[in-house]
């Protein structure tokens, strides 16, 4: 993995200094190729007009000779020239002032002679070591004839100097920026990937179990987001972990109590030579409740579990009252037995998008836990109403209630209020988790009320559903 890192930092650093080298070769390059071609352009306009001025003077003799040609040389106010050479037709050299100094070449005044000789007027100017040089010809022309030629020779070592400093000022800038650019990549690189390379420890550590593992969120960009991101991530991976390995030792400690008592049971049959057979009898019926038990919590487990895998189930229209009256119809012989009244009050057109079976167990849990909690002579009233945009199913009793301090936790997985009390009765702290999972998993809301009278009042609340011939996945 931090190979990964170092060719993320190469990279990063690669592209940067490329960046960097391509702007100083411009920074470089581009002004000093402008001003020399500024200072080309201002040298032929005034060479080589002072060359053409020369000429035109010269134009003006009848005669071109040493003399004639010094005269007039003489009026004119030529000056800052290396040399200005006067040539007749025949190339022989009637006047000169000054030297062909420092960097004359001799090949590219020959050319511009050979140019000048089909009348031409011509340039030519060079920027080499650190000096411009600048070349002019003109023809001297009197009545259309070919009488000489003016040679001009120009050494500017100033103009050359100031582009030269120009340079190395340019050059010593962009180190300078160059530096500073490397340091500052090497800076920014290095806190970029180690800020990564955090992400990714921190990752590695949530994946080898460490959940409670956090990244220390720093700055306000995209990593720092993706850092906040992952604690938020990992928080809820933390709380589901938990449950899990709750619902795990719960579920496990569960099964675990029936088993050791049938255990129990057993040995104490197996172990008793003069046991009798109605002792048996009760062992064995203590032992049949047991695997009742254990099958009722092994099934609301395997509710559970699929509640948890939001197993996808065929959605239609179910009618709550109808499905009210069937659980009634189920729980009325427990209900006698306990010397529990049950009665309902439903309204008609109560439908909701669900299937008739969790709904049924909805209802039966909630009608069963009423009266299984009930007192003696008590009541049990199971309703189902709605208004406009909601049916609400209500299973309300006269019972010993729950005092408010449990009220928060009812719905947890295997809490029990009276924790001796229901494991005599069979109960598994199962039930109402599985009606609050169902109910949530078709749109629905559940609420536990204590009642004045000292009951509860179970409400669970679906959105209503006006065209009953609906069926949804
Ligand atoms: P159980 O299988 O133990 O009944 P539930 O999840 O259905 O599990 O209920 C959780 C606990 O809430 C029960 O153990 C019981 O103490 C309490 N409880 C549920 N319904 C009622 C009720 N109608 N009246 C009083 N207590 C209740």
């Amino acid at each position: 993995m931090s190979s990964r890192f170092v060719s993320i930092k190469a990279k990063f650093l690669l592209t940067y200094i490329s960046l960097i080298a391509v702007v100083i070769v411009i920074l470089n390059t581009y002004p000093v190729i402008i001003s020399r071609d500024l200072v080309f352009i201002s040298k032929e306009n005034t060479i080589g007009s002072q060359t053409v001025q020369i000429s035109t003077s010269l134009e003006a003799l009848d005669r071109i000779s040493p003399d004639t040609v010094s005269r007039v040389m003489n009026m004119l106010e030529i000056s800052g020239l290396s040399s200005v050479v006067i040539l007749n037709s025949d190339l022989d050299e009637l006047y000169r002032v000054g030297r062909n100094a420092e960097g004359y070449e001799e090949n590219i005044a020959s050319e511009l002679l050979d140019l000048a000789m089909r009348g031409r007027n011509e340039f030519r100017a060079s920027f080499s070591d650190g000096a411009f040089k600048s070349y002019a010809i003109a023809p001297i022309m009197s009545n259309g004839m070919l009488n000489g030629y003016v040679c001009v020779y120009e050494y500017d070592e100033v103009q050359g100097g100031i582009i030269i400093g120009l340079q190395r000022d340019l050059i010593q800038i962009s180190c300078g920026i160059s530096i500073l650019a490397v340091i500052l990549s090497f800076i920014y690189s290095g806190t970029f990937t180690r800020r990564i390379t955090n992400i990714l420890d921190a990752i590695e550590s949530v994946r080898e179990g460490e959940y409670s593992y956090r990244i220390d969120v720093r700055g306000h960009d995209e990593l720092a987001k993706l850092s906040a991101e992952f604690n938020s991530l990992t928080d809820r991976l933390q709380s589901t972990e938990e449950i899990r390995r709750r619902f795990v030792a719960d579920a496990s400690h569960e099964l675990k109590t029936p088993l050791a008592a049938i255990r129990l049971l057993s040995d104490s049959i197996l172990e008793s030579d003069n046991i009798d057979i109605e002792t048996v009898k009760d062992f064995v019926s203590d032992i049949r409740d047991e695997t009742e038990r254990l099958g009722r919590t092994t099934a609301q487990l395997l509710d559970l579990t699929k509640l948890d895998n939001n197993i996808v189930t065929v959605r239609s229209s179910v009618d709550c009252s109808k499905v009210a009256e069937r659980v009634v119809r189920a729980l009325k012989p427990i209900a006698d037995e306990k010397n529990v009244d049950i009665v309902c009050k439903l309204k008609e057109d109560c439908c909701i998008l669900a299937t008739e079976d969790e709904l049924y167990q909805i209802i039966f849990n909630l009608a069963e836990n009423a009266i299984k909690y009930n007192v003696e002579g008590g009541e049990v009233t199971v309703e189902v109403a709605k208004d406009n945009d909601h049916v609400m199913i209500a299973v309300s009793d006269t019972g010993v209630g729950i005092p408010a301090q449990d009220l928060p936790y009812i719905f947890d997985r295997f809490y029990r209020v009276d924790k001796s009390r229901d494991r005599e009765g069979g109960g598994s702290g199962l039930g109402l988790s599985i009606v609050k999972s169902t109910a949530e998993k078709h749109g629905g809301e559940v609420e536990a009320v204590r009642l004045d009278s000292g009951g509860m009042c179970f409400k669970v609340t679906f959105p209503i559903l006006l065209f009953t011939n609906q069926v949804i996945k």
